[in-house]
């Protein structure tokens, strides 16, 4: 069996009764034990999931779906019911998920099966898994390299063949960047498109969960069945009917000047403008265009973001559930709320708790939340205008190729910068995706690259369409 077959070859398999869902559980498994030793992309493997394929083995004979019997890994901070769920947080350390979160559901409901829980930058704060309150993982292509964050261990997961394909979370570019590191596919839907029910909040009017495959059919396929309204969470939606309405040779593409500036690789670009180019080959119109206040993007993330943060993480206070501390002075309840979160919380989830804590006091909210609201405004109307005359907007994901690990792990601002073209999909809500776009010489590796596609909201199947049409021009037909 191969280890980077597509989920269509793979359902193919089991339709023609070559492969067994319990052989291909058995099959990763093994292959998880032999090789992640090296990466680290699980916290938590699922050794139960032959047992759960052997039932499905049982089913055999009829007409399956697309995802019937295919194990898949689910970021850490995605509640699966009976297993650890930790965000990767020593706070979190214990905790067992009481139930599933509305994905898995849907997922198990078409006989998908859990192969583990991946690792991540602690609460999805971070972009190299360096954050991790349980080791770091590894880039696939260099085990010197971090494999981007904070869906490290999921990007890592599928890149290394450790899983068919994972679900990660993207508050700011945490799906997009790892999939570029790792040279997989990546897709944040629109905000509202995946429900959230069941993901560890991080930052509520930013977060979306969505998926981490080897082709951008396969995240088409994956899509498809965790889209939709759920009543669980009321920020969700349906994005309603789609008609195909678009060809290559009727696509108009922009290109914005300012996501190709300074601080970008030239060996990036020179991928991502070829990448346009196969699109102008193929019919596509391609124009520049301006986004005059994608400046403010990483500014304005780093001031809402922190702020919800701080909120969403107010209820892990050692009471509900999570890290208890034995040693706290009884009758002082603050005395117990200070060393269980001091404890508990790792660096990064402490600076992101007093950043927001700072900015949502007295005094600075208008000085700083208010006027970050504001900005974030002016950026979704850079959008709004620029989609008025393109069909979509291309740059590139991550301004270069993988990092050492450790390379900045002592200089915070240094880290967020790796995510200064993926956060404005989140502010503004649009669905954006990540496509291999080849890869890039550092230092003597190959390293991959990524290509960001952005639509407008609700647009979705229309993006990975277009994402699709390059794959398929570049890798031919499958
Ligand atoms: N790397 C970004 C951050 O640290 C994005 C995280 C994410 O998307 N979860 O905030």
């Amino acid at each position: 069996m191969s280890s980077n077959l597509t989920l269509k070859e793979i359902k193919n398999n089991i339709q023609k009764g070559d492969t067994a869902p319990s052989e291909l559980a058995s099959f990763y498994l093994a292959r998880i034990k032999d090789r992640d030793g090296e990466i680290h992309s699980y916290l938590h493997v699922a050794e139960d999931a032959q047992d759960k394929a052997q039932k499905a083995d049982i089913k055999a004979g009829g007409e399956y779906g697309p995802l019937f019997g295919i194990p898949y890994a689910v970021k850490d901070n995605i509640l699966v019911k009976d297993m650890p769920c930790t965000a990767a947080s020593k706070i979190l350390e214990n905790h067992t998920a009481v139930y599933n979160a509305s994905v898995i559901e849907k997922l198990s409901d078409e006989g998908a099966i859990v192969l583990g829980k991946t690792n991540m930058d602690e609460f999805a704060m971070g972009s190299s898994t360096e954050n991790s309150a349980f080791g770091a993982t590894k880039n696939p292509h260099d085990t010197s390299r971090v494999p981007g964050g904070s869906s490290g261990g999921s990007a890592a997961a599928v890149a290394a063949g450790l899983a068919p394909f994972a679900l990660g979370s993207d508050t700011g570019g945490s799906i997009r960047q790892p999939a570029a590191f790792c040279g997989v596919v990546g897709f944040k839907p629109t905000y509202g498109a995946v429900s959230r029910y069941g993901l560890i909040a991080m930052a509520s009017s930013l977060d979306q969960i969505g998926p981490i495959t080897n082709t951008v059919e396969d995240a088409k396929t994956v899509f498809n069945f965790i889209l939709g309204k759920d009543e669980m969470d009321s920020t969700s939606m349906d994005l309603g009917e789609y008609g195909r309405e678009k060809s290559p040779k009727d696509l108009k593409i922009g290109i914005p000047e300012e996501y190709f500036g300074d601080g970008l690789d030239p060996k990036v670009k020179k991928r991502v403008l070829e990448a346009v180019e196969v699109y102008r080959k193929m019919g596509a119109q391609v124009k520049e265009i301006s986004m005059p206040h994608a400046l403010y993007s990483l500014a304005v993330y780093y001031i809402i973001m922190p702020s919800e943060a701080s909120s969403n993480l107010a209820r892990y206070d050692g009471v509900k559930y999570g890290l208890h501390v034995a040693d706290y002075e009884t009758q002082d309840l603050l005395d117990m709320y200070l060393k269980v979160r001091g404890q508990g919380f790792g660096p990064e989830a402490l600076r992101r708790v007093m950043l927001g804590t700072y900015i949502l006091s007295a005094g600075y909210y208008d000085a700083y939340y208010i006027k970050a609201q504001k900005v974030r405004n002016l950026i979704e109307e850079d959008f709004t205008r620029a989609f008025e005359d393109v069909d979509v907007i291309i740059s590139p994901t991550t301004p270069t190729p993988a990092f050492k690990s450790g390379e900045k792990t002592q200089d915070p601002l240094q880290m967020y910068l790796s995510d200064i073209y993926t956060v404005s999909a989140n502010l503004a809500g649009l669905p954006c995706v990540s496509v291999p776009v080849g890869e890039v010489e550092e230092s003597g590796s190959k390293l991959p690259a990524g290509m960001q596609i952005f639509a407008p909201r609700k647009k979705d199947h229309f993006l990975l369409d277009v994402a699709e049409w390059y794959e398929k021009e570049v890798n031919g037909v499958k």
